[in-house]
């Protein structure tokens, strides 16, 4: 099912309500569990069933227990790749962790009956905006982005004392867009402008605009700048205005009409009244290379600030704010937390110390202590932990799954380092091998990507090295997406193979959001059929390397999988020293992928 099935947005609140009225018949889960697209079925339009798309409270494992109590079917999406470096190399979260999801069975993606025809729902969520007159959220709220916080402490300037630019003849900004990928603080810094200057924060999301009729969304907007004019000097703050501000006339299926009265109507407001008004419009979008340059010209949204995923330093400041409020034990180290989460968001961030929290209160305990600290990366990364399987030939096939890539990983050259490997499930995942990252990288080497694909593809591997070509299972299916995405983002986008330094592809844009689908092949059928070859040279490189690997290790990887199915999980430090007893020093005698 695409992410984007549903147009049609239903509140936390209702889906609630539609749980307990057991209406609810599968539940899709996106964005790391932030957006679900809902099966339900409606009482109104004659039990047909109906998708909706549901944004959820952030990670709600109770949520998930009291689905699977419901027996409603339930799924899990990857997170989109959007953009930036960090997208382009799958998730930065990668090397910590190759799910070996075995058993891991389609449930299902039918297309309910209801089919399309979600213009029906209308009336049941009409978009409509919200005014807080005091945010209460201080510049101290939001820490590690620097740069934007600096760059809007003006707005609160322009906001407070208007005076001090007008007075030499300086045109206040009217509309400030705020562009980064989801969860890194974009609606808490507007909110911090707003509580700094001490004025009320009105607030949309462009996204509830797209499903209404035509008409509706334009005398919103006018609905919102009557009421913000009314109550000025205040914020006004569009969420995801890309739903509405995406370049007109663009996208599969023509344009949509109601989405270009909707942006229409924002630009006449924008250019209706003066800039000493008192009203400044903050917007925010993960992707501002799709919005209709109109938006862009100066008197609209002519400035941009970046909001970007937080660095090391940044994880590091934001776990310092949220750990005000909370217990910490003597042995807690943010620093220690802030570098085993690349790629976390601020969001991310603060769910994580919640989490944490929460498993120290269920466990009776007085403080949050590293423990909790360590379960509760688990637990955002990888989902709930569930029962261990009894002993029995699925175990041991798993074990040799996850045997498999972590031996890899830790006999290839320039593979990041095992942490442990276990056989708790977690989420969809049966078993899993997790890695540390050595540092905080932003550039990976080709060496490295190599030595990645390799170690995903050793659960594979090692189900068809000891179990026969019969036996493999569904269970590397995963693994299979990931490498056959970096592989071929080496030959497309990092000049990695024979085809040389060209760049082929930008990243993996959405097909549907337009402009990119129109620029979509730069190359020709011939470019398009030499890619395919070098991406089936490097993963078939990268397999035979892997499959080596388990037939020259056999009696180490025999004794790894009794053990594991004994213990469970195999730390680090244990897997590496068993290993160094069967093959030479094992970090000096590595193995290397030949290409
Ligand atoms: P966005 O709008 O960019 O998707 P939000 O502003 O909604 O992200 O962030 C969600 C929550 O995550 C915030 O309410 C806050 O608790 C936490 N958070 C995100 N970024 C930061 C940050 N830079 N500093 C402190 N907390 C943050
Ligand atoms: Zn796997
Ligand atoms: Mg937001």
């Amino acid at each position: 099912m695409g992410r984007n099935a549903a147009n049609t947005r239903m509140t936390y609140g209702r889906f609630l309500d539609y749980l307990d009225a057991g209406r609810v018949t599968a539940v899709d889960l996106y964005d790391g569990g932030r957006t679900a697209i809902i099966e339900a079925v409606d009482p109104e339009l004659d039990n047909r069933v109906q998708r909706w798309r549901v944004d959820l409270p952030g990670n709600s494992p109770d949520l998930v227990s009291r689905l699977r109590d419901a027996s409603i079917s339930l799924d899990s999406h990857p997170p989109r790749n959007d953009g930036a470096l960090v997208g382009a190399l799958g998730n930065l979260l990668f090397p910590l962790l190759l799910i070996g999801g075995l058993f891991f069975l389609f449930r299902r993606s039918s297309v309910g009956p209801g089919g399309p025809g979600q213009a029906m729902n209308f009336g049941k969520s009409k978009a409509r905006f919200m005014m807080e007159a005091k945010t209460g959220v201080m510049f101290d709220d939001v820490a590690g982005i620097d740069e934007a916080k600096e760059e809007l402490q003006e707005v609160v300037t322009f906001l407070k004392k208007p005076e001090r630019f007008t007075a030499i003849g300086a045109r206040i900004p009217k509309g400030v867009l705020l562009v980064g990928p989801p969860g890194t603080g974009k609606t808490l810094l507007a909110k911090a402008i707003a509580g700094e200057a001490g004025v009320p924060f009105f607030s949309i999301s462009g996204s509830e605009f797209v499903e209404m009729f035509v008409g509706v969304g334009a005398s919103r907007v006018r609905d919102l700048f009557k009421k913000a004019k009314e109550n000025a000097p205040c914020i006004i703050f569009i969420d995801e205005i890309d739903a509405v501000g995406r370049q007109r006339g663009a996208g599969i299926g023509g344009g949509n009409d109601e989405r270009e009265q909707t942006l229409n109507q924002l630009l006449t407001e924008m250019d209706g009244f003066e800039g000493n008004t008192g009203i400044i419009i903050i917007a925010a979008t993960n992707r501002a290379d799709v919005l209709d340059s109109a938006l862009l010209r100066p008197g609209r949204f002519d400035r941009q600030v970046t909001v970007d995923p937080p660095d090391i330093k940044g994880r590091l400041e934001i776990l310092e704010v949220h750990a005000r409020n909370k217990k910490l034990a003597e042995d807690i180290s943010l620093e220690a937390i802030a570098r085993r989460t690349p790629g976390f968001t601020g969001a991310d961030l603060a769910n994580l110390l919640n989490e944490a929290a929460i498993l120290t209160a269920r466990r009776r305990k007085e403080a949050i202590t590293m423990l909790e600290v360590d379960d509760a990366v688990d637990r955002v990364i990888a989902g709930m932990e569930g029962t261990p399987l009894v002993d029995s030939k699925s175990k041991r096939l798993i074990a040799y799954h996850e045997i498999g890539h972590a031996i890899v990983g830790t006999l290839v050259k320039d593979h990041d380092p095992v942490q442990k490997v276990t056989l708790v499930p977690r989420g969809q995942a049966q078993g899993l091998t997790w890695f540390t990252p050595n540092e905080e990288q932003m550039l990976i080497s080709r060496s490295q990507l190599l030595a990645r694909i390799t170690g995903a593809l050793g659960g594979r591997a090692a189900e068809e090295v000891i179990f026969g070509d019969a036996e493999v299972t569904t269970g590397a299916g995963n693994d299979l997406q990931q490498v056959t995405s970096m592989a071929r983002q080496m030959v497309t986008r990092f000049g990695m193979s024979d085809l040389g330094p060209l760049s082929l592809e930008s990243s993996q844009g959405e097909v549907f959001l337009g402009r990119d689908w129109l620029s979509r092949s730069e190359y020709s059928e011939e470019i398009a059929s030499r890619i395919d070859g070098q991406v089936r040279t490097i993963v078939d490189h990268c397999y035979d390397s892997a499959r080596r690997i388990m037939q020259e290790n056999r009696a180490l990887i025999d004794r790894l999988v009794d053990l594991l199915v004994e213990k469970e999980t195999i730390d680090g430090d244990e897997f590496r020293q068993i290993v160094s007893e069967y093959t030479v020093v094992p970090d000096k005698q590595q193995f290397v992928p030949q290409l």
